[in-house]
């Protein structure tokens, strides 16, 4: 059946060619996108005798101006007389004294959005204009409704004279056109087992409920849906790859997994670290390909775990590649495998961006040969010249810095030579369940709970100005008893350039003036990362006492001596940044301390951030209180400014309907993994028309 062409936005009434503009430049370009918009609130229709029982409630009423008194002064009030059969009132109009004067003339009608409220003084009514919007006959259907909704008012629509009224009456235009023609999306056997209304009563008692409650259960729809197609993509993706036959079987174990655990740790590994080896090799072994997340808190000693993983993968005769998101850290993982390969006679490179030409056709030609067998880098691993002779197991580092598209990319290395490779995804940065099974949804998950049994807990405190002498001279015992500190300053993305100075010339003052006798080292996000590398290698050697820096410092970096973080200004930071901050101390034996300096003057956010990170040292718990702030939009770096379509689904409230969703598209997946089945048309269909883009990753992956 061919589908009828979409009706454009542009076409609607009230909208225009410079409408529809704006519009589009928020996403919004067919009239049925208009209906995914999401109601922001809701004004109580009612009339003017009733308006004492709404006290502190936004209302609707339709009146006439029977009079109005002119102002005394232009930058006082218009005050107008409203009436409708039902009584009247009075109500101050404030703003712009010409535009007032010709826009509110007796004997006109008008929708007014009202706020009520109760003078505390002596308990009379105010009533606070807040939008109105000139009758016209159209607007009675509108006007039957018990609610009315209004949206949010991006810049984008205000510039174009859009007002909070004339959207309403625009998206309401929209449904009337549209809702004839919305199609059902998940199957009745869904919606009575999860309790859910159909789509389409979904989308129209969500913008015009008949009563509050409607407006709950429409989202709950809602979001229902958004997490089931999202748990759809993934449970098609786990299922390509389980289906797929041609994954690697890690057979042998070798002699040299035994020689670098007896001879080459001088640690005893955690059970939890034990345990998830454990899982690797039985994952490994299967043919077909791992997919798995290791999640482990910063210090919690990743690193060995995915050195044992290659090494099985090596002993059966395969590539690995351990990609990064950073030089530097490529550059200190580099040197830490070498370290331990070299002694078991594995070979390994490093490939990064900026290496000399001549060196750099070495490297890919000892890759593309399989002259080499650990090849550690950044994502310069992913580009087209990069050919791996054997690629096997890949690894993959703080992996939330990379999209799903280069992980795929990375793996496709491989299926060039028809192998399908096992891969492990680590990360530092806990994630909250609700996230991980959305955004990781589609690999196993391996979690390191437990830290070496050496470490203490970092000691943590907030320190202000007054204390400034006495945090120097703590950090100078530290170093008189053969430690090491961090300084760091923040960045603050608009002004950068503004506060790396802030770095240096800080960096000018501790080094002159309060620790002349000291050595002190700079590194900062606008040297050449081996600039930045020589200087913690010389940190790493004890060449240097403090190393001042800014955020480069933030993940991987591992230098146990190290046992003070000072961090300046750190109510400008956010909870995850200051819990990976934290985690470059405390990593050694010794006890260490993190040192909060702020302002007298905080923020209660500020605060809360602050003493959370005094409270506690897990980082799962950090993490769950970092997405209740920020909210799982800004939580990934994924909210946008001023957008319209926000999604139903809040992953901080709807966990148990992520679960449910989860459940539901995991079994179809199970029953059905073509979606061929009669009763999941629907979806199949939805899910084509919605979802093509990940349609093409799945296809990949
Ligand atoms: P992360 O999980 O943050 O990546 P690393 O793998 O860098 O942590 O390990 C942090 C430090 O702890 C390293 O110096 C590493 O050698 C050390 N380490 C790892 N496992 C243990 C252990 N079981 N006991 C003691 N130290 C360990
Ligand atoms: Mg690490």
């Amino acid at each position: 059946m061919p589908t009828a062409a979409k009706a454009e936005v542009v076409y609607l009434k009230g909208v225009g060619p410079k409408r529809a503009e704006a519009f589009g430049k928020l996403g919004i370009k067919y009239v049925s996108d208009l209906l995914n918009i999401y109601p922001r609130d809701y004004l109580i229709r009612t009339n003017i005798c009733d308006l004492k029982s709404f006290i502190d409630k936004n209302v609707l009423i339709i009146a006439e101006i029977v009079d109005r008194q002119q102002p005394r002064k232009p930058n006082h009030p218009l005050k107008i007389i409203l009436r409708d059969n039902t009584g009247s009132f009075t109500c101050l109009i404030w703003g712009n004294y010409f535009y007032r004067e010709r826009q509110f003339n007796t004997g006109d009608k008008f929708l007014f959005w009202i706020k009520v409220s109760r003078n505390p003084y002596d308990k009379s009514l105010n009533f606070d204009y807040r939008d109105h919007k000139r009758y016209e006959s159209s607007d009675d259907e509108l006007l039957k409704y018990p609610v009315i909704p209004l949206y949010i008012l991006p810049t984008e629509l205000k510039k174009t004279w859009i007002k909070p009224l004339t959207l309403t009456k625009i998206v309401f235009n929209a449904i009337k056109k549209e809702s004839k023609s919305i199609e059902e999306i998940l199957p009745a056997s869904l919606l009575g087992k999860y309790k859910l209304t159909d789509h389409k009563s979904a989308v129209l008692r969500l913008h015009y409920p008949l009563k509050l409650s409607d407006t709950d259960s429409s989202r709950q729809t809602l979001a229902f849906e958004e997490l089931f197609f999202l748990q759809l993509i993934l449970a098609l993706k786990k299922y390509n790859i389980k289906s797929s036959v041609s994954g690697i079987s890690f057979e042998n174990i070798g002699e040299r997994l035994e020689k670098l655990f007896k001879e080459y740790l001088n640690f005893e590994l955690t059970d939890a670290q034990k345990r998830v080896i454990r899982e690797l090799r039985s994952d490994m072994k299967e043919s077909k390909p791992m997919n798995r997340l290791l999640q482990g808190d910063v210090g919690s000693g990743k690193t060995i775990v995915a050195i044992f993983a290659m090494l099985i993968a090596i002993e059966n005769g395969y590539q690995c590649a351990f990609m990064c998101p950073t030089e530097i850290l490529a550059e200190q993982h580099y040197k830490v495998l070498k370290s331990y390969f070299d002694k078991l006679g594995v070979k390994t490179s490093l490939l990064v961006g900026g290496q000399k030409k001549k060196l750099r056709e070495q490297i890919l030609q000892d890759i593309r040969l399989h002259n080499t067998d650990v090849i550690t880098g950044t994502h310069a691993l992913i580009q087209d010249n990069v050919e791996f002779k054997k690629l096997g197991f890949i690894v993959i580092d703080e992996q939330h810095k990379f999209g799903v598209m280069q992980r795929a990319r990375l793996k496709e290395k491989s299926i060039g030579n028809n192998l399908n490779p096992d891969v492990l995804v680590m990360t530092a940065t806990p994630i909250p369940r609700t996230l991980s099974l959305t955004i990781y949804g589609d690999l196993d998950v391996s979690v390191i709970d437990e830290l070496p049994k050496n470490r203490k807990p970092v000691k943590t405190a907030i320190r202000t100005e007054s204390d400034r002498l006495n945090v120097y001279k703590f950090i100078r015992d530290e170093i008189k008893n053969g430690r090491q500190a961090y300084i760091v300053y923040p960045i603050i993305e608009e002004s950068e350039k503004l506060d790396i100075k802030s770095a240096i010339k800080h960096y000018e003052i501790l080094k002159m003036e309060i620790f002349p006798d000291l050595i002190i080292g700079l590194v900062h996000g606008k040297l050449f990362w081996y600039e930045i590398d020589e200087t913690i290698e010389d940190f790493k050697n004890k060449k240097i006492d403090i190393l001042v820096t800014t955020t480069v410092i933030e993940v991987g970096i591992d230098i146990p001596n190290a046992t003070v973080m000072l961090i300046e200004e750190a109510q400008r930071f956010g909870l995850s940044q200051l819990h990976q901050l934290r985690g470059r101390v405390g990593r050694g034996a010794e006890q260490s301390y993190c040192i909060l300096m702020t302002d007298d003057r905080l923020s209660d956010e500020s605060k809360l951030r602050l003493n959370t990170m005094v409270e506690t040292t897990d980082g799962f718990k950090i993490s769950e209180i970092d997405m209740s702030i920020r909210g799982p939009g800004e939580f990934f770096g994924t909210k946008q400014s001023g957008e319209l379509k926000f999604t139903a689904a809040d992953l901080t409230k709807d966990k148990n309907l992520l679960l449910q969703a989860r459940e539901a598209a995991f079994k179809i997946v199970d029953d059905d993994p073509h979606l061929r089945d009669k009763s999941n048309e629907s979806i199949h269909k939805y899910f084509i028309n919605n979802y093509k883009d990940s349609l093409k990753l799945i296809n990949i992956a």
